[in-house]
């Protein structure tokens, strides 16, 4: 990790509250609601070739995920657009990662707050996606989680809020000590749900197999893959999942802006082997998002 620069060290400009300031100016007081109490949400969008892939829908989640905490967003989403692609230009950014941010401020510090200006941030760095099918088809091996996915009446799980991904950090570093990449979910009920940062599917007789999105994210590259899959021909089955099934199915990938389409070859003691249906996805997201569908272009 030596060489990896701390992201408050960086160099260039970012997007803060309405115009692009100096990176490493763009602070805020230890003493932000946002830090204190998660009223915060954010997205990860990534660009590919100069465009940021479905740019207008991750903003329309960043709005709905505002909302859903009760956060007025100061700005219209058209504005919010332009910003990742002005934040992107800044940086001269063609292959990379779009981070909006928005949370509470610094006016209020209980409880309660509802007179603290809601900030927004837009940072945007470089992150290619290496795109080697034969290194990813050798899949990632998942830990199972201990910890389970909260009820929509516990949390706001449908936001991209900063507060859900306490559990997900703590998923995530219990699995990478025991040397595993990353961890499955399972949620309050004890279905299967999703990764720490990407929604799963799995493949049974031809045929995708993928949890109700009913108290995790409906992902954007979940309902990508879902619709490349239909125009190949593969049906889509969402349904409850229960752990036990996992001996039933050959194939197994997540999804994510950050994941991709990445083949998992074991979730705990279940062995799954990346094969032609995953392939086939993995290959035709690659393509989508190198071009196929342009949501919003510059440079
Ligand atoms: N679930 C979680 C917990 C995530 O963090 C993400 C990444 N945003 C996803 C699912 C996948 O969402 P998307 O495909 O919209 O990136």
């Amino acid at each position: 990790m030596a060489d990896v620069i701390p992201f408050d060290q960086r160099s260039g400009s970012l997007w803060y509250d309405g115009k692009l300031v100096p990176w490493t100016e763009a602070k805020t007081h230890v003493l932000t609601h946002g830090l204190h109490y998660g009223s915060c949400v954010f997205e990860g969008e990534r660009i590919y070739g100069g465009t940021i892939y479905k740019l207008k829908e991750h903003t329309q989640r960043l709005f709905k995920s505002a909302e859903v905490l009760g956060m007025k967003i100061p700005f219209t989403q058209d504005q919010i657009n332009a910003a990742c692609i002005e934040a992107a230009q800044a940086q001269n950014i063609k292959d990379g990662y779009v981070r909006p941010v928005v949370y509470r401020g610094s006016e209020m510090m209980a409880v309660s707050a509802q007179n603290t200006k809601i900030h927004v941030a837009i940072a945007v760095w470089e992150w290619p996606s290496y795109f080697d099918p034969q290194e990813k088809l050798k899949g990632i091996r998942l830990d199972i989680s201990t910890w389970k996915r909260p009820a929509p009446d516990t949390a706001p799980t449908q936001a991209k809020a900063a507060g859900l991904y306490m559990i997900c950090t703590l998923s995530k570093h219990a699995a990478e000590s025991k040397g595993y990449a990353d961890a499955m979910m399972l949620d309050y009920r004890g279905y299967v749900a999703e990764a720490t940062g990407a929604n799963i599917f799995f493949v049974k007789d031809g045929s995708l197999h993928t949890p109700i999105a009913d108290c995790f994210l409906n992902g954007i590259t979940r309902q990508s893959v879902i619709a490349i899959a239909k125009a190949h021909q593969i049906p889509v089955i969402e349904r409850h999942i229960l752990p036990d099934e996992l001996t039933q199915f050959g194939e197994c990938f997540i999804t994510g802006s950050a994941a991709e389409v990445t083949p998992v070859s074991e979730i705990g003691p279940y062995r799954f082997k990346p094969g032609k249906i995953t392939e086939t996805l993995m290959n035709a997201y690659a393509d989508e998002v190198r071009g196929a569908k342009v949501s919003a272009a510059y440079g």
